[in-house]
C-alpha cells in the first residue's frame, strides 16, 4: 500500500495525501511507475507529484470496477442504502470542506472562499441529492392486453469512466459521481493533470463512507494517455467527459470501439445580451460576473457582449470602470483579492495569443494592455475587454477560456438573436431587459441549453436543475433528474398471463 505524506497550504492548512492510485479501496502504487508534479499557479512553485496512470493500470482499474459491478455486495443492496452512502459521503466532504477547498484552490489557482462558497457547497448538495434518488429510480408497467403483463426496469448501465477538467475539480467530480452512484454503477474517475490533488482525497472519503471495494476508482494521468485508454476500452459501457470541444470530439470517436453510452459537456462562447430597458447597474455587474468568475475559466463564461446600440457607449465605458475597480489582482488565499492566476501557464500564453490575435483583427482593446510581463512569477491575466468586435475575428468564434470578453452592439430583438446564436456552440446565454415578453420570446429562441434571465450569477448551476448544451457545446445533460436517464438502460419485459400457445 502507497504510504500517505502530509502537505501543508501557503494558508497553513495540513492534510494527508493519499499517494498512488484508488483501487478495491486502497492506495496503490502504479504499474507504469510514471508521474505528474503538480505547480501552485500563484507563483509557479512545485506543490507534489502523483502517480501517473499508463493503459495497463486503466486495464486493472476497469477489471476491478467490473469485479465490484457484478458483485452480489453491491447488486444486492438496496436502493435505500445505496443512497445512504451517498448522503454519509456528502456528511465527509461537509465535515473536510476546508480542506477540499483548500487543495482545489492551491492547485487551480481559483480563490480559496470561491472554492468553499461555491464549488464545495455544491458539492455537498449534489451528493445530498442525489442520496436521494436510489429509491426513487423505477420503471413503468404499460396495458397492452390481458393476456400480457409488461413493464420496464431502469437499470444501471455497468462500468462507467468519467474524465473531469481542471477548473471545478471536485465539483466536476461529484456532478459525475452522483448520478453514476445513485443509479447502481461502478465508476472509474480521472482527474485532469493541471489538478491531480483533490480526486484523490475524495476517494479516501469515499472509503470512509463505506462503499464497498471496486465501486469508485480514482486515477490521475495525461489525457492522451490514461484518458484515452478509458475511452477507447472495451469494457467499459459509458463515458462521460467534461472539457474541451476537440478533446470530446476525440472521445467520441475512441468510444466508438464498442458503442458506448456518452455524455459530453465540451465548450462554450455564451453570449450575454443587454437591451435599452435593462437595469444597467445590474446588467454592467453581472457581465463581469459572467466572464471574470474564476478568471473566465468557466465553460458557461458569457464571453460575447452584445449591447442595444442606443446605450453601447455608456455600457462600454461602465462596464470597464466596474470591471477596474473590482478586480483586485493577488493570492488565491488572500480574501481581499478576487482576481487570481490562470491554471497554467500554457492557458496564460493561449489568452494572451487570442489578445494579440483580436488587435492584429481589428477589435479595439478597452481593457487589458497592461499585461504583467513575461518574467513576472505566476500565472496571471489582468482582464481583457474588446470592444467594437464582429463575427469574422477569432475570439468572436473560438472559446478563449480566459479573463476575455468580446462587445458588440445590436440594433434590435431580431439583430439580437441572430448575433447570439451566430456560433457553433450552445451552452448557455444571459440577457438583460425589464420588459417580460422580450425576455420570454429571446429565451425561446436562443440555440442553448440553459439561459438566464436578468442574473448571471457565478453559481450559475444548481443540482436540481438540467446543465448541457446545444450543438457543439456537448451531448446529454448531467445534474437534476435528467443525469439519471444518462447514467440508466431500460429494460422492457414481456410477461405471458395467457395461455401456452
Ligand atoms: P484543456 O484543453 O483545457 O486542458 P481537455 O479537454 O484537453 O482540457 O481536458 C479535459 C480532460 O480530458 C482532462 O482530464 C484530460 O486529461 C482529458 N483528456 C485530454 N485529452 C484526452 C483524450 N485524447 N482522451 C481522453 N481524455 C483526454
Amino acid at each position: 500500500m502507497a504510504q500517505p505524506i502530509q502537505l501543508t497550504a501557503p494558508s497553513q492548512v495540513s492534510y494527508l495525501k493519499p499517494t498512488g492510485l484508488f483501487i478495491n479501496n486502497e492506495f496503490v502504487p502504479s504499474i507504469s511507475g510514471q508521474t505528474l508534479s503538480t505547480v501552485n499557479p500563484y507563483d509557479e512553485s512545485v506543490i507534489d507529484s502523483v502517480a501517473s496512470v499508463g493503459s495497463k493500470d486503466i486495464d486493472l482499474a476497469v477489471a476491478s470496477a467490473r469485479n465490484a459491478f457484478k458483485s452480489e455486495e453491491w447488486q444486492s443492496l438496496a436502493g435505500y442504502d445505496r443512497g445512504f452512502l451517498l448522503t454519509r459521503l456528502a456528511d465527509l466532504c461537509h465535515r473536510d470542506k476546508h480542506i477540499l477547498a483548500t487543495i482545489d484552490a492551491w492547485d487551480n489557482g481559483k480563490p480559496y472562499e470561491q472554492a468553499l462558497g461555491e464549488d464545495l457547497a455544491e458539492v455537498i448538495s449534489v451528493f445530498r441529492y442525489y442520496g436521494g434518488w436510489p429509491d426513487k429510480i423505477h420503471g413503468q408497467t404499460i396495458p397492452t392486453s390481458e393476456a400480457k403483463l409488461a413493464y420496464t426496469r431502469q437499470e444501471p448501465i455497468g462500468v462507467c469512466g468519467q474524465i473531469i477538467p481542471w477548473n471545478n475539480p471536485v465539483m466536476m467530480a461529484a456532478w459525475k459521481l452522483g448520478p453514476a452512484l445513485a443509479c447502481g454503477n461502478t465508476v472509474v474517475i480521472k482527474a485532469a493533470k493541471q489538478t491531480p490533488l483533490s480526486i484523490p482525497y475524495l476517494a479516501s472519503l469515499i472509503k470512509e463512507a463505506v462503499f464497498p471495494a471496486g465501486v469508485v476508482i480514482v486515477v490521475n494521468g495525461l489525457g492522451a494517455t490514461a484518458g484515452a485508454a478509458m475511452a477507447s476500452h472495451l469494457d467499459v459501457d459509458k463515458i462521460a467527459f467534461t472539457g474541451s470541444t476537440n478533446t470530446g470530439k476525440a472521445i467520441m470517436k475512441a468510444a466508438a470501439s464498442n458503442l458506448k453510452t456518452i455524455t459530453l459537456e465540451t465548450g462554450g462562447k455564451s453570449p450575454l445580451l443587454v437591451f435599452e430597458d435593462a437595469n444597467l447597474g445590474q446588467a454592467v455587474k453581472w457581465s463581469r460576473v459572467g466572464i471574470m468568475s474564476n478568471m473566465g475559466q468557466i465553460c458557461t463564461s458569457t464571453s460575447r457582449i452584445y449591447v442595444q446600440e442606443g446605450i453601447y457607449e455608456t455600457f462600454v465605458e461602465k462596464f470597464k470602470q466596474y470591471t477596474i475597480e473590482n478586480s483586485i489582482v493577488g493570492n488565491q488565499f488572500d480574501p481581499q483579492v478576487n482576481h487570481r492566476p490562470q491554471v497554467s501557464a500554457a492557458q496564460k500564453s493561449r489568452i494572451l495569443g487570442y489578445l494579440e490575435t483580436a488587435k492584429c483583427e481589428g477589435a479595439q482593446l478597452v481593457l487589458g494592455d497592461d499585461q504583467p510581463s513575461p518574467d513576472d512569477k505566476g500565472y496571471f491575466v489582468k482582464p481583457i475587454i474588446f470592444k467594437d468586435s464582429n463575427r469574422d475575428m477569432t475570439p468572436v468564434r473560438e472559446e478563449v477560456f480566459g479573463p476575455f470578453v468580446v462587445t458588440q452592439s445590436f440594433k434590435d430583438q431580431k439583430d439580437a438573436v441572430e448575433k447570439a446564436i451566430d456560433t457553433e456552440y450552445g451552452l448557455g446565454a444571459a440577457l438583460f431587459t425589464e420588459i417580460i415578453t422580450c425576455a420570454h420570446k429571446v429565451a425561446a429562441s436562443i440555440q442553448a441549453g440553459m439561459v438566464w434571465v436578468c442574473t448571471r450569477r457565478y453559481n450559475y448551476s444548481h443540482f436540481a436543475i438540467p446543465f448541457g448544451g446545444y450543438k457543439q457545446s456537448g451531448i446529454g445533460r448531467e445534474l437534476g433528474e435528467y443525469a439519471l436517464s444518462a447514467y440508466t438502460q431500460v429494460k422492457a419485459l414481456h410477461v405471458n398471463l395467457g395461455t401456452w400457445l
